[in-house]
């Protein structure tokens, strides 16, 4: 694995301010833990006081709009939440892809406004059970990512492969307690690999990570970061308390190198 595991909460909508004593917690104890890369994506309402409670860990938004200003209520662009705190943006991920209809043009579109402004991307993917079920998963997602990257990327990739983060997200296991089996994962993220190297070359491509996100836990944390090519997580639910977040973390810390 080229980089350190990254494992990433997104605490989706919820929180107020008072659960900013969550972050302080998994940010005191996430400077002790050196050979993880720790980062929270918390509600846009929370992006700038989260930034400035923490010291170690990275700040995220979990969306942005691919206009950079403009008549759109209730959008916030990429430089709105760069300039409240965020380093990253989470895009395409299967909650806003159904509930808000995101084509993958429209996550190719807000990825490339995102990069513009300096951002770096957590780009979801991932099939429904249907897809699973007829055999086609990593034709599906592997055409989704394919069609969400866009062409920016490879010149971004060039000055870091902490650029562009992937994360796997089998839509029927996010917050279900259902999670793919290790062949499975592996196998995913091995097609995945193979689409990132086809489009960025060796060295590129081989680089970027690759996390897997569904119902990760603490109790099974540590079974799902050792898949092949398995390079962190994406945490939705055990995000939200500090106890169980740092449980996967220190899952991640224990790895063999
Ligand atoms: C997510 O939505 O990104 C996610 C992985 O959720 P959960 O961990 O709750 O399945």
């Amino acid at each position: 694995m080229a980089e350190r595991p990254y494992i990433v909460g997104n605490w989706k909508m919820n929180g107020t301010r008072s659960m900013l004593s969550e972050a302080r917690a998994i940010d005191r104890a996430s400077q002790r833990l050196m050979k993880v890369e720790v980062a929270l994506a918390p509600p846009f309402t929370l992006i700038h006081a989260t930034h400035k409670e923490v010291e170690q860990i990275g700040v995220g938004a979990q969306d942005c709009h691919a206009g950079e200003e403009g008549a759109h209520t209730g959008d916030i662009s990429a430089a709105m939440v760069l300039d409240a705190g965020a380093k990253f943006v989470i895009l395409g991920h299967s909650e806003r892809r159904q509930d808000h209809g995101e084509t993958n043009e429209i996550v190719r579109d807000k990825t490339e406004s995102a990069l513009a402004a300096g951002l770096r991307i957590i780009l979801c993917c991932g099939e429904s059970e249907e897809t699973r079920d007829a055999g086609k998963a990593e034709e599906f997602v592997t055409g989704q990512l394919r069609a969400s990257l866009p062409a920016s990327v490879a010149a971004m990739l060039e000055s870091g492969p902490e650029t562009l983060t992937v994360a796997y997200e089998p839509i029927w296991a996010i917050g279900t307690g259902r999670t793919p089996t290790v062949a499975d994962i592996s196998a995913m993220h091995r097609a995945i690999r193979a689409t990132l190297v086809e489009l960025y070359g060796e060295d590129n491509g081989s680089a970027v990570r690759i996390l897997y996100g569904g119902s990760v836990k603490p109790d099974n944390a540590t079974e799902l970061l050792s898949a092949d090519e398995v390079g962190g997580a994406l945490v939705g639910g055990a995000s939200l308390s500090a106890e169980n977040f740092l449980g996967i973390v220190m899952a991640a810390v224990d790895l063999p190198e």
